[in-house]
């Protein structure tokens, strides 16, 4: 199908519809006028010609529909004709009053719903032109015929302008109507892409766990409640640190991971990556954040938590991943373990602005360097010591670690059962 039949195809019903309305609107005003001059005893011929050349005129008009490119536009001009024909009739039923306002207000009246007020002016205008032409050609004359008759049979013309206007207006609704339901489906199409994009920009594409830019925008909230809820623990109005408004930071990464990837290949490295993503999801809370962190690391937040929960939370996600069996793609099984490293937030719960939540996580990070010295498989949490108090702490180096152990500054808590275990770095 071409373009140019495809525009016939779409204007086919309006142009269907119209050649009704004229057949029957003209037909009717035909036998009005006829009626009209037969009683004010006036020469029918006119009319007669006039009748002949209306049924060429529906003719024509329909033709040039049928074959315009916009059957659409070429139906406006037509109508505006239409009000030609409309000028040139009522002179020649000599403005008989009843036909002539009947005729006269529903001709305009189906411009007006037909194409709005613009249009409406415009048909008027070829209205006047129909009257000046006609004018011209038979004269003016006017004729107040007071048949009972002729006032009933202008009923149902009427009555047919009345119900092509309401036809109108109903078409024009429905038009609207579909617009508003194509643009709200658009809107729901255009709001699911957005949000696939913006899940996109916020989600790592292989784990489907959130990815660091994720966390720099939601961690700033999270920060804000901790300290609302260390509020009135730091003003003095409650003895103790709030309960369950600790953030703690878990860094977890793959022991071995490049041995996984050197003996199974790639894809099975992307394999086990998965399964850890699924097991995080399981072990932690919904509320929890899950991140991959980078490569074969990922960081756990757990949010607003108890303090002492968060050493129970790092051994189950140690254990999990140590008792799951992942599965590759030969349906081969293997195992994995992985190291943590955890650090809270607020550092020191006396004062929490020392040590912002990035200084926080390097402490984790820290923490995960001793779990990956001391052996792997194992959790290693760096915690403010019994003397935390003495020592202004807002970051931590790796070197300053034993020294500030060893003076109760800080203190470890681990999984790993034998402390002698733990290798420091050295200075
Ligand atoms: P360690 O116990 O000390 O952490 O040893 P490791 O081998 O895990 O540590 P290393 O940092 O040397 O190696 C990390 C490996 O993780 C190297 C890299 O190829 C692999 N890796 C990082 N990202 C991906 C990934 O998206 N897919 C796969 N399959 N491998 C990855
Ligand atoms: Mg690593
Ligand atoms: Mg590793």
């Amino acid at each position: 199908m071409t373009p140019s039949s495809k525009k016939h195809q779409s204007g086919r019903p309006v142009i269907m519809a119209n050649l009704l309305v004229r057949i029957l609107i003209y037909g009717y005003g035909c036998f009005i006028s006829y009626f009209a001059l037969k009683t004010q005893g006036a020469a029918l011929w006119p009319i007669i010609a006039y009748t002949a050349w209306i049924a060429v005129w529906i003719a024509v008009a329909q033709w040039r529909s049928a074959v315009s490119l916009h059957p659409m536009r070429t139906e406006f001009r037509n109508t505006l004709f239409d009000g030609f024909n409309v000028g040139v009739a009522l002179n020649l039923i000599s403005f008989d009053l009843y036909p002539t306002v009947v005729i006269f207000l529903g001709y305009t009246h189906i411009c007006f719903a037909f194409g709005g007020p613009f249009f409406f002016l415009k048909s008027a205008g070829f209205l006047g032109a129909g009257l000046i032409i006609g004018g011209l050609i038979a004269g003016v004359d006017f004729v107040f015929t007071r048949s009972v008759p002729l006032y009933l049979l202008s009923i149902p013309l009427l009555a047919l302008y009345i119900t092509i206007i309401g036809f109108l207006s109903y078409a024009r609704y429905q038009v609207l109507r579909r617009k508003e339901a194509l643009l709200k489906r658009q809107r729901d199409l255009l709001e699911e892409a957005n949000k696939k994009l913006e899940s996109a920009s916020v989600c790592d594409y292989l784990t489907g766990l959130n990815n660091r830019r994720y966390l720099q925008q939601m961690i700033g909230n999270e920060i804000a409640l901790t300290h609302r809820k260390y509020e009135s623990f730091l003003e003095g109005r409650r003895e103790t640190p709030p309960q369950e408004a600790d953030i703690a930071f878990f860094i977890l990464d793959m022991d071995h991971f490049k041995t996984v990837n050197d003996t199974h290949g790639h894809e099975a490295g992307d394999a086990v990556l998965v399964q850890i993503a699924e097991i995080l999801r399981t072990v932690c809370r919904e509320s929890d954040m899950l991140v991959r962190w980078g490569g074969e690391e990922f960081l756990v937040v757990g949010r607003q938590i108890r303090r002492q929960q968060a050493t129970v939370m790092a051994e189950r996600i140690r254990s999990a991943v140590e008792s799951h069996g992942f599965v590759l793609k030969a349906g081969k099984t293997i195992r994995c373990t992985a190291s943590i490293g955890l650090a809270i937030y607020p550092f020191q719960p006396e004062s929490p602005d020392r040590m912002n939540w990035e200084q926080v996580v390097s402490v984790a990070d820290q923490a995960l360097y001793l779990a990956k010295e001391s052996g792997r498989n194992a959790w290693v949490a760096v915690l403010p010591g019994p003397r935390a108090e003495e020592k202004f702490l807002s970051r931590l180096t790796e070197h300053e670690l034993a020294e500030l152990v060893a003076e109760d500054i800080l203190r470890i808590e681990t999984s790993i059962r034998d402390s002698s275990r733990i290798s420091m770095p050295r200075k």
